[in-house]
């Protein structure tokens, strides 16, 4: 069974389902469509731990930073009706597919 394309592009902005960040908003910040993942602006922060390596001028320490989230645990804000919504994709009459919004209706692509 192949998964489906996730709908979610970056900048997008998202809510997320499940987990600890469950109900945070957030920014696409990349899209890693071979895993279905996605990066939230400020979701899901872990704390790296990095050593120090003085050859290459690095300094040890925790660095925190944003992990990937499965793409099916956050959902699509949108832009027109402020919902979180699935997404559709139509044609318009000038032969560009867009996304939109399956609540209001409204194109998220612009
Ligand atoms: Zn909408």
């Amino acid at each position: 069974m192949s998964q489906p394309v996730s709908a979610i592009k970056k900048n997008d902005s998202v809510i997320v389902l499940t987990g600890r960040d469950a109900g945070k908003r957030g920014r696409v910040l990349r899209v890693v469509p071979d895993k279905g993942r996605v990066i939230v602006e400020g979701v899901n922060f872990i704390k790296r731990h990095t050593r120090p390596n003085p050859q290459r001028n690095i300094k040890g320490g925790i660095v925190e930073r944003e992990a990937s989230v499965n793409s099916s645990n956050v959902q699509l804000v949108c832009p027109e009706c402020g919902a979180r919504t699935r997404i559709g994709r139509r044609r318009l009459d000038d032969g560009r597919s867009v996304r939109y919004c399956v609540k209001c209706k409204g194109v998220v692509d612009k």
